[in-house]
């Protein structure tokens, strides 16, 4: 259920309401949005007379709502939520760019990878340290020493950090790091979800590889509903019947989140197309239906890379991608 506030309505009066709410062992989110106040309801609300809370002086409307994600649902929430990593904005108009390889190789693969990004005009860094990977005899990342070589290409280029986290129980070692990916494999791992409920970090949540859009956005619920609202959704290509390419890119998924969720949503061209040269064109389209961002792998070095070269730009490649995308932006602002 959503309770619309009439502007102007005393901060006495609400907090009476909102406090009469919760004594019924109801949760309330309230939203203080730019055009309206809404506090979303969740719970057993069958048991609130909605015209009761109509009738109510400081009550514009009262609605329910059916949809079973609520935390993420824009209808609780109507202002874009803004994620704020250190500087650096996603969501509510403002777009970053994550770039870097797809594995943390070594010390200098990776400050030399960041140190270009940078240069280009990325505003994160991407790299895994822990590494999920369809074959067990395949490079599995650096894992904990992958992290600290990431914290130290972040202190030579003042970069934030995006790594995947794939276990709860490796969470101690994440300490420092600026954003938690959640891997398409994992995006129903929902003890691993609810586990990065409990943190306060913003949480990249991918796509998985056959999921809809409604199990993604329950996804971001089970990390909402347990305590963090600091979620970003992320478009990554999904299974269809696409032989050439490694996945189906499904850019339509963009407005659509957007229209549902008040959650930022940025695109994956990388692991989308699995090929380099498709990923610029995709980058665009994405940028130009209305992504709030993007994440695409660079390499320095992209035939030996250890892991997904195929589909990594080389640095001088990223550079003109990035001053494409900027133009992108400006023309549709
Ligand atoms: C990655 O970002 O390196 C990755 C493994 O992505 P995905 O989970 O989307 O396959
Ligand atoms: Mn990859």
């Amino acid at each position: 259920m959503i309770i619309v506030l009439k502007h102007g309505a005393s901060t006495e009066e609400r907090e009476h309401l909102v406090e009469w709410i919760k004594n019924l062992g109801i949760d309330v989110h309230e939203s203080d949005g730019s055009y309206q106040t809404v506090l979303g309801l969740i719970g057993d609300t069958a048991k609130i007379d909605a015209d009761l809370i109509a009738s109510l002086d400081i009550v514009e409307s009262v609605r329910r709502i059916s949809d079973t994600f609520k935390c993420c649902n824009r209808r609780f929430h109507p202002d874009d939520t803004v994620i704020n990593i250190g500087d650096v904005q996603i969501g509510g108009g403002a777009f970053a760019v994550i770039a870097g390889p797809c594995s943390v190789e070594s010390e200098d693969q990776i400050v030399y990878i960041a140190k270009a990004v940078k240069q280009a005009g990325a505003q994160m860094l991407r790299g895994g340290a822990f590494k999920p990977r369809t074959s067990p005899y395949d490079f599995q990342g650096l894992k904990g020493e992958g992290i600290k070589l990431l914290l130290t290409a972040r202190k030579e280029t003042g970069l934030p950090v995006v790594t995947e986290i794939m276990s709860a129980s490796d969470l101690d070692l994440f300490e420092d790091v600026d954003v938690l990916q959640v891997g398409a494999r994992n995006m129903q791992n929902f003890d691993l979800l609810k586990a990065l409920g409990q943190t306060t970090k913003p949480i990249l949540l991918k796509r998985g590889l056959a999921n809809t859009l409604k199990e993604l956005l329950m996804s971001a619920e089970y990390i909402m509903s347990s305590g963090n609202p600091n979620v970003i959704l992320c478009e990554r290509g999904i299974r269809t019947y696409s032989d050439y390419l490694r996945n189906t890119l499904d850019l339509s998924a963009v407005p659509m989140l957007h229209e549902l969720s008040h959650l930022p949503v940025i695109v994956d061209p990388s692991h989308a197309t699995g090929i380099s040269r498709i990923v610029p064109p995709m980058a665009l389209a994405a940028t130009a239906c209305g992504a709030d961002g993007l994440i695409i792998e660079v390499h320095n070095d992209p035939p030996h890379a250890l892991c997904d070269g195929a589909q990594s730009l080389t640095p001088d490649e990223f550079a003109v991608l990035q001053r494409r995308i900027t133009a992108i932006r400006d023309a549709i602002r």
